[in-house]
């Protein structure tokens, strides 16, 4: 019917109205639409219908719904009669039933109201070239005004640099269709190519990956252009086209690296970016100091870095032959610390030279790219020097024999470089805290009986040799005690019970009496222990006696021992004895906190019933983990919950029953010890450093009484509690290295810690609590110098080296010199000669009691960064150095600071000298701790130069 809208507009609508009559089964269907590839289309109806309750003389068999059907065919088979159609009916599927939204009245009709209904329904899948669209009137009232019939599609895009094409989405409703991009001119996928996905809406959804342009392009405006001469692109990661680094050219359009100029060269490992470099000059300002058989070389850094910041120097060492002929390398005997070449450090010390012997020294600077510049003329600094005669070096340890309530006898090693024949030694001894009178005797031999002391007296002995070169130094002061008046009655006066006991036990049971001798000896070390704090270094190691008595399975009431889970046959049950089972549920996981062996390490609550909540922290087994892996986890658990001390960190319980499987332990706020310190450089008083030391050694003291032995104590394996209570941590490794005998390098860090690691341990794997004792003393090293790493860049095969000829780390920063004694004596080679963790706590305690015990500080000369100084020698030899501002900031760990002293106009040590806190404050150094870490430094370096200076006066 052709009609006009509301506005007068012609329409044309298909309507039927034969509401009055009865079974109506009108059709009207479409011609035939293609589909165009499309598998889901939209049909949009638009129509008016009546209201049957509007019609006059009642509704009979009016209906106010029609019905939509379809039929799919691949050809146009539509030239079909009504009775064909009919007869077709059945091939028709229907879509739905329509009724109005709306539907309109005699009134709206007098109005010419439209109130036309708009209905979309969706068709699909679709599977042939085309269908029909059918419309089945049952009796209604309506007006099709339109049906329009539509597919969506996504339409060609381009984005992150790949083409997307034109694409027709699936024919389900919620379907994706997966669509692989294609990189547009010379760009290529990053990582993988680019996907998008196309909805059945039309809309591209989830990019994923991208397109971008080849090294030598650059994208602007969505394509790639080349690069322009001048510029070079290398990296898929960078975006734009860079201009070459100074020193470099790229002669053409597209570069993808630039060219070094002549004379420039660029090494595989520097980045696209870093400039063309060339060869360093030749050190500068070369001085030598000979100490007897040693010399001491030092130079400044070159003029000119050749721009590299990898500047190395080796040396080579010629001894000059008599009577002109000539020069001859010098053998592998002479002994270069650090080492001979490649060295990072200006400084060098050159040691086991022949005595009255001219050398010639020659000095060479090389940085990476030295290699590449074979036709570069290097350039070198010689410097001659002449040995002197050498006093033999200092005795190392003096040993104690017997001792009476008026004597001792004492014996000692030669020294280990004698220099010549040793006629005599000469032994000083006093009473301890009486050093304004001391007596001196001497000895042909090695050892000697001192008379005439007081009974129950400590006194101090020191030992040296003399050649025909005169006296060498002393050795380091030992102190031995006499035996004190009826010593074995005083002894029992205490052990009674005990003495009691064992004589019983001796009458009853002759078997285990050698177990009860044993017991009566451990009782009356703790008596003597008990009686005074010093420590004696040459009595036999008790700990081992100790270790010795738990393997015997002996224990003392009251004294519990560390049981091994590897004594279990099942380790579970070494679980399910010493840890206590938590639920998963209790637990909540908040954070993460750092990264374990095993898996990550969490924190946050942990609520058991009746209990307070605590922080916890939360060491988890990650998933795919092999049974192996779940027992060598659960190892660490079955350790600590053994232990119960404020210094040992406390196992809360483990999660076993369900995954993933979780250690819980509490929470130490600080972290780790290590990373700590580095944090708050300088920022603790000394009492608090040693408060924390003390920590440790307690710790360690109940891990050694209970026959444990750490093997991995360093300060990264400290907790630091926001108390800042030092707990000992990380149970894990001495399995591994018990187990395997490759473990000595190949631990999970990759090998032993070879610089916290006692000798005897590395050598033969002796772990004993007096090698804990050891890395305590490098525990005590690392806190009294905040951190720092332990003999610093040096090779762990210089470090084992250096140690076994008796080199030692040098007094940290600040670093009191009792706690420096401590130290050292930590690190005797002779382990028996170590003091045990009860020692250490004694004597902690005391400095702590009396703090100006800590008031006197190392001797800064020690404190020469790049050298170890000799064991047994705590007064270092004073030096002169000449260093650089830079150099000397650097020594003290302020290296930051350098380029603000310069900008302030303090570019040398002399003007540096004179700075006061006000000065610190101007040019920027503004933490309180900073600063007073350089104005003690300055103090030092004053009170040094007028030593200096009045040696030169006289
Ligand atoms: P570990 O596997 O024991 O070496 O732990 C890895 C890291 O997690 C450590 O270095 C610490 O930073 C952190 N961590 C481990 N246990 C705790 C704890 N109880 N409290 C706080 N942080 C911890």
């Amino acid at each position: 019917i052709g009609e006009v809208d509301e506005d007068y507009a012609p329409i044309h609508t298909y309507q039927v109205c034969r509401v009055m009559e009865q079974n109506q089964n009108n059709w009207l269907h479409t011609n035939w639409i293609l589909t165009e590839g499309a598998q889901r289309v939209f049909i949009e109806l638009k129509f008016t219908l009546r209201d049957c309750n509007s019609l006059p003389g009642g509704v009979g068999t009016c209906k106010e719904t029609f019905n939509m059907y379809y039929y799919e065919t691949n050809g146009d088979e539509d030239e079909m009669e009504d009775g064909e159609m009919r007869d077709g009916e059945s091939r028709y599927i229907k879509i739905d039933t329509i009724a109005a939204d709306e539907s309109f009245t005699e009134l709206d009709l007098g109005d010419r109201v439209m109130k036309l209904n708009t209905e979309v329904r969706d068709l699909g899948p679709l599977n042939r070239k085309g269908f029909y669209l059918a419309f089945q009137d049952l009796g209604a009232c309506i007006a099709l005004v339109s049906v329009r019939v539509f597919y969506k599609r996504c339409p060609f895009l381009v984005k992150s640099l790949a083409e997307f094409p034109d694409t027709i989405p699936g024919s389900e409703a919620s379907q994706l269709v997966e669509v692989v991009g294609r990189c547009v001119n010379n760009s290529l996928p990053l990582y993988e190519p680019p996907r998008m996905h196309c909805s059945t809406e039309g809309e591209w959804l989830v990019p994923i990956g991208k397109c971008v342009c080849q090294p030598g392009f650059e994208e602007i405006n969505r394509s790639c252009q080349v690069c322009k001469v001048g510029f070079y692109r290398s990296l898929l990661e960078s975006l734009a086209c860079s201009k070459c680094p100074p020193h470099s050219v790229a002669r053409q359009t597209g570069a993808t690296v630039c060219s070094c100029e002549d004379g420039y060269y660029k090494i595989d490992s520097d980045p696209p970016n870093m400039a063309c470099t060339r060869p360093p000059s030749g050190p500068r300002n070369a001085i030598s100091n000979v100490n007897e058989t040693s010399v001491f070389l030092e130079w400044s850094i070159p003029m000119e870095t050749g721009g590299r910041k990898d500047v190395r120097y080796n040396i080579l060492c010629r001894r000059v032959l008599p009577d002109g002929r000539g020069l001859e390398e010098c053998g592998p005997n002479v002994r270069f610390l650090p080492r001979r070449v490649g060295l990072s450090n200006t400084s060098v010390m050159v040691a086991d030279l022949q005595s009255h012997t001219n050398y010639s020294f020659l000095l060479e600077a090389v940085n990476g790219v030295s290699e590449l510049a074979k036709d570069h003329a290097k350039q070198y600094v010689s410097l001659n020097v002449t040995t002197n005669q050498a006093a033999p070096s200092p005795v190392s340890v003096v040993r104690k024999g017997h001792t009476g309530k008026s004597s001792i006898a004492l014996s000692w090693a030669e020294p280990d470089r004698p220099n010549g024949i040793i006629l005599e030694y000469e032994i000083k001894y006093f009473e301890k805290e009486q050093d304004s009178s001391y007596t001196i005797i001497k000895s042909k031999d090695t050892e000697m009986v001192v008379e005439g002391l007081k009974p129950s007296s400590v006194y101090i002995f020191q030992v040296r040799a003399r050649t025909s070169a005169g006296y060498g130094a002393f050795s380091r002061r030992f102190e031995f005690q006499t035996s004190p008046y009826r010593e074995y009655s005083r002894r029992c006066s205490r052990a009674s019970i005990v003495a009691v006991a064992i004589t019983l036990a001796l009458v009853l049971l002759a078997v285990v009496a050698g177990f009860l001798l044993k017991y009566f000896q451990e009782c009356l070390l703790l008596f003597k222990i008990s009686l005074r704090c010093g420590y004696s270094k040459a009595k036999q190691d008790p700990e081992e006696e100790k270790m010795h008595f738990h393997n015997g399975h002996i224990k003392f009431p009251g004294v519990r021992t560390y049981i091994d889970p590897l004594t279990y046959e099942d380790p579970n049950q070494a679980v399910h004895e010493f840890t206590q089972e938590i639920d998963v549920s209790f637990i909540s996981i908040e954070r993460i906190i750092g990264a374990g062996e095993f898996g990550e390490v969490c924190s946050g609550p942990l609520r058991l019933p009746g209990k307070r909540e605590i922080q916890v922290a939360i060491k988890t087994l990650k998933a795919g983990y092999t049974e192996q892996q779940r027992r060598d986890f659960l190892w660490e658990a079955s350790i600590m919950g053994q232990f119960n001390h404020p210094n040992i960190i406390r196992l809360e319980g483990v999660v076993t029953k369900s995954k993933p499987v979780m250690i819980i332990t509490e929470y130490m706020e600080n972290g780790s010890l290590d990373t700590f310190l580095k944090k708050n450089d300088g920022q603790f008083t000394v009492i608090q450093l040693v408060g924390m030391l003390r920590g440790i050694a307690s710790g360690m003291r109940y891990l050694s009484d209970m026959g444990y032995v750490h093997r991995d104590l360093a300060a990264r394996n400290i907790l630091v509690n926001s108390n800042l209570v030092c707990k000992v941590s990380d149970f894990g490794l001495s399995r591994v290295l018990e187990d395997d005998p490759e473990a000595a390098y190949t631990t999970r860090g990759g090998k032993i810690p070879i610089r916290w690691t006692a000798p005897e341990a590395i050598a033969y794997r002796k772990f004993t609590s007096a090698s804990d004792v050891w890395s305590y003393g490098i525990v005590m090293w690392e806190v009294m110098s905040y951190g720092e790493r332990p003999y610093w860049e040096m090779s762990n095969q210089d470090v084992i080296k250096a140690v076994e000829e008796s080199y030692r780390l040098p007094g940290p920063m600040d670093c009191p010199e009792a706690l420096y004694h401590l130290m050292m004596d930590c690190w005797q080679r002779e382990r028996s000669n170590r003091p045990k963790f009860d020692e250490i706590v004694c004597l902690l305690d005391k400095l702590i009691r009396n703090p100006s015990s800590l008031k006197k500080l190392v001797n800064s000369s020690h404190r020469v960064s790049n050298l170890l100084v000799e064991h047994a020698s705590v007064e270092g030899d004073s030096r002169t150095r000449s260093q650089t501002v830079g150099e000397w900031l650097d020594s003290i760990k302020m290296g930051r600071y350098t380029e603000l002293f310069m900008e302030g106009g303090y570019s040398s040590l002399e003007t540096v000298a004179q700075m006061t806190s006000e000065d610190l404050r101007r040019v920027g150094v503004n933490l309180a701790g900073h600063q007073k870490k350089i104005i003690t430094s300055i103090q030092e370096m004053r009170v040094h130069m007028n030593n200096t200076n009045s040696t030169v006066n006289i």
